[in-house]
This record gives C-alpha cells, structure tokens and sequence, in this order.
C-alpha cells in the first residue's frame, strides 16, 4: 500500500522516457517475462518492464530506476537455469532483445561487434557467413541471447577446445547501475591496461551493469567435424575414457556424456536409434582436417581401452549432425518426464569418475530419478533431478538430495555451477565455496558499483550471506 504513490510516480517517469509500445504493465506479459527456464522458483511480482532500443535509453532507464531506488532485473531471452532472470518483487524487468543488431563483422581484426540481444545461432550463422567462427555453442544456441551468454559466462559443446564466453570476449559497454556508461577492454588482440573489468562483468549475472554491447573475438574457421559415439555398459567406465581421451594427447572439440535414463528419455521422444541398453554414451568430436579422421582414431583407441562395447564413426555430416541433435535433445527431453531439477557441477577432469559415483548413490538413496548428461571433457556435468509434477514432497526430496550432491562436489574439489550461475538457485551455498573472504570481496565489489543494491538484487549474493 504504502508504494503505491511512489509506484505510480516511477511508472508515469518511465513513460516519459520510452514510448507507450515500450513500456509494459500488462499482468500476463509481466508474468511471463517474470521467469526463465528454473522451475523449481516462484518469481516476484514484476512493476513494469521495458523494452529499450539503445544505450542511451538504458541509461536513462537506470538513471530514473536509481532515482526512485526500483529494482531492476536484466533480461536476456529468459533461458537461464540458475533464476537469474527472475523477477523480484516491485522491478521494472529489462528486456535488452530489442537490442538485436550485428554491428560489425571484421574479418581483418577477427572480431564482431554486437547488442546484446542478438540471439547466438544468429550471430554464429552471420559469422560463418562471413568464413569466420564464433565458439561460444550453449545448448540453448538457438534460443539465448549474446548478453544473456556473456551475463553467465555460458558455456557450451565447444568450449572444451575453444574455452566459454569469457575467452571469446575482448571488451564491452555496460550501463552501470546509476546510468553512467562504462567501456571496458580493446579491440586489440592483446591488452592488459588496469584492472580485467571485461572478466568481472562477464558471468556477473546481471548484477553489477546492464551489458549493451560486446565486442567479440572470432576464428578462422576450423574444416568441418567428424563425429564418434561410443558406447559402455558402466557409466564409471564412460568417464575413465575422457581420461584415457585426454592422456592420449587427443583434444577433440566436443565431448560429452550422456547417461541410460536420459538415453531412454531422448528415443522414447525422438527414436534416433540410441543403444537405450547402454549405461552411457560418449560423443566425441574432432574438427582436425580429414574430418578429424587420425583424432578420432585415438579416441576410439581410449574408448575401447576404457571399456567401450560399441563404437560409431558418423559416415557424413547429416548422421554426424544427428549424433549432435541427441545430445542436444537431452534436458528437453527429461523435461518431458516431469519437474526438472537440473543441477551444473564441474570437478577437475580427475575426479569425473567419483562425480559420476556419488551421482549414482545419491539417486539410490534418495529413491530419485537423476538423468546425467553434459560437457564430461570439462568435467562438467548436469545431474538432472527428475520428478513427478504437483508433488510438494518429490520436490523438498530433490532438493535436499540437490543440495547433498553440491557438497560432495566441493569435496571433490569442483564448484557449484560450470556454467548456468548462481542466480537465486545456488546463492545460499556460495560462501561455501568462496569462502568468508571471498564473499566479503564480492560484497565490496557489489557495494562500489551499486550502493543503492537496486540491480538484480538477491542474486548471487543472498541479502544476508
Ligand atoms: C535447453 C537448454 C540448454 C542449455 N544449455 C546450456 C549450455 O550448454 N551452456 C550454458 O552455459 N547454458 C545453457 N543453458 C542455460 C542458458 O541458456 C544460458 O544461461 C544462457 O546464457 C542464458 O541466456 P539468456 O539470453 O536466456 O539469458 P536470461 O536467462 O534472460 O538471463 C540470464 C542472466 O543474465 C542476465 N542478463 C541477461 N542479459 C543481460 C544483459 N544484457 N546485461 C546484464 N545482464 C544480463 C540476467 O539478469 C540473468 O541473470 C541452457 C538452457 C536451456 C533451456
């Protein structure tokens, strides 16, 4: 009751600022840009939400959220599975995928220059287009967006040879909460002039500036993969080859896991013809001339040397690409088999084996159904809690047994997520990784580019850690 005023001020000022098409109160589009892909989390009740065209305008937008101390929470394509993009309660949500220009394609300096609602398979296409290459590959490819990609520091099929978004990320404009407008990094290969402020603001969640423009670095492209399924009978025996892949001097382009309950949930969706009686699957890829021909040899030398009963050589680039659309296939398709947890542990590549061991105790002792999948050559890997939908008592299970499998991970050595962040989902258990001092910093990092603690506020960081 008492912000209705307040409420009613900041609204008609953010009118002014933005034409009516652009400034949105409606309760039903309010909720749906409320969440992004986390289930699990109830949003906020958004104020408003915006949909500005330019830098200038998100700055102002931020001048004026400052102003009346609103909350403001950045938006991407809404895809995040950490609840980054989830509204809090009296924000103005800050949709940037009005933002959606390619502004360049340099093919003599390898850079692109972009706003940051161009949605990546855009980009990687015009890239291609141009003979270049733009690592960077999440899953969600065809569906999230540049800014969204660099907020989280996304990773991706690819990064296991080509690293994620941070190392493909050379500089970027950011609207800092109180509207002023921050260039960080060069355009120049190398750079090293103060502070790494490009690296803070990638992965920062949308907490510390709203990103606006990147610019980007790209590759001569690299000849086209040849693709390797392997198949094993134990999903300990699946890990152990990424090992033996690695030591024998093999560095394919991807290589990820999937595991027996997600291989059963792709074909009973897609009938691809996986082997539905493996414990797991391997897919390897190699982009080395010959269609990674020699590469590959070594890597279905580990696989049989790790215990591989099966082993396929995609014969083209249309079977290849159906090897890749099952991997990509996998969260959608436990999503089909009720509520989703998905969890995005990373342990050093070392410890992928005991990773996968406690993954397997756990869902035997909770009596929960866990699909595995994920990025197994980084040792990244998402255990995905699968329940019964409307079933209050599935979900407190899976959450503790979540929240078990995010210590054993530190244990082992890992963090608490490779790639999706921390968002609202994981921030209880950050000082548990960082540590006392390294929540204090992150806290003073907060505090000097937000006093106010009005962007994206409660994520990451909880109020009271
Ligand atoms: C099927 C599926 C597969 C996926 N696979 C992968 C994968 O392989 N690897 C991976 O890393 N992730 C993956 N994800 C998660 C998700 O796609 C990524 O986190 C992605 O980077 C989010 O982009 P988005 O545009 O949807 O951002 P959103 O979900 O809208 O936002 C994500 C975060 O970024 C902030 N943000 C967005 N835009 C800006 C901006 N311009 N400035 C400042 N902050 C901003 C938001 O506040 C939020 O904190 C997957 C998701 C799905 C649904």
């Amino acid at each position: 009751m008492t912000r209705q005023l307040p409420d009613r001020r900041f609204l008609g000022d953010l009118r002014r600022l933005l034409p009516q098409e652009r400034v949105v109160t409606a309760a039903p589009t309010l909720a749906a840009l409320s969440r992004d892909q986390t289930e699990m989390l109830e949003p906020g009740s958004a104020l408003a939400a915006a949909f500005p065209v330019s830098t200038e305008e998100v700055a102002a937008l931020q001048r004026c959220a400052s102003e009346h101390r609103v909350p403001v929470v950045p938006r991407g394509a809404g895809t995040g599975l950490a609840g980054g993009a989830t509204a809090v309660d009296g924000c103005l949500i800050l949709s940037l995928m009005r933002m959606d220009r390619i502004i360049e394609i340099d093919r003599e300096d390898l850079v692109a220059v972009v706003q940051p609602g161009v949605i990546n398979a855009t980009l990687a296409g015009a890239v291609a287009r141009a003979g270049l290459f733009y690592p960077p590959d999440p899953s969600s490819f065809e569906i999230s967006s540049i800014g969204g990609n660099l907020a989280t520091n996304a990773g991706g099929l690819r990064c296991v040879k080509y690293g994620v978004t941070r190392e493909a990320t050379l500089g970027l404009e950011i609207v800092l909460a109180d509207g002023a407008v921050l260039r960080t990094g060069h355009r120049s290969v190398k750079g090293v002039a103060g502070y790494d402020l490009t690296a803070l603001f990638v992965g920062s969640e949308g907490t510390l500036g709203v990103i606006t423009e990147a610019t980007l670095r790209l590759r001569t492209a690299p000849p086209p993969p040849g693709t390797l399924l392997a198949s094993f009978r134990s999903l300990p025996y699946a890990a152990q080859a990424t090992a033996r892949i690695t030591a024998a001097g093999a560095a394919p382009s991807v290589l990820e896991l999937i595991d027996r309950t997600t291989i059963r949930a792709i074909e009973d969706w897609q009938h691809l013809g996986l082997d539905t009686n493996a414990a797991a699957i391997l897919i390897a890829r190699s982009d080395t001339p010959d269609y990674g021909r020699s590469e590959l040899d070594l890597v279905a030398v580990a696989c049989r040397e790790a215990g591989a009963v099966d082993i396929l050589r995609a014969t083209d680039e249309f079977e290849s690409e159906g090897l890749m659309a099952a991997r990509r296939a996998a969260l959608p398709a436990l999503e089909r088999l009720g509520m989703t947890l998905l969890e995005d542990v990373a342990v050093p590549r070392g410890r992928v084996v005991d990773l996968v061991a406690a993954v397997e105790e756990i869902a035997e002792r909770h009596a929960m159904t866990i699909g595995t999948f994920g990025h197994v050559g980084d040792g990244n890997l998402h255990p995905t809690f699968v329940m019964p939908r409307g079933d209050p008592d599935a979900r407190s299970r899976a959450a503790l047994a979540a929240e078990e499998l995010l210590r054993t991970t530190l244990d082992l050595g890992g963090t608490l997520t490779g790639e999706h962040g921390i968002g609202l989902l994981k921030r209880h258990l950050l000082g548990e990784e960082l540590g006392s001092v390294g929540l204090q910093a992150s806290r003073a990092i907060k505090q000097a580019l937000d006093p106010l603690g009005i962007l994206n506020p409660g994520k990451v960081l909880a109020p009271d850690s």
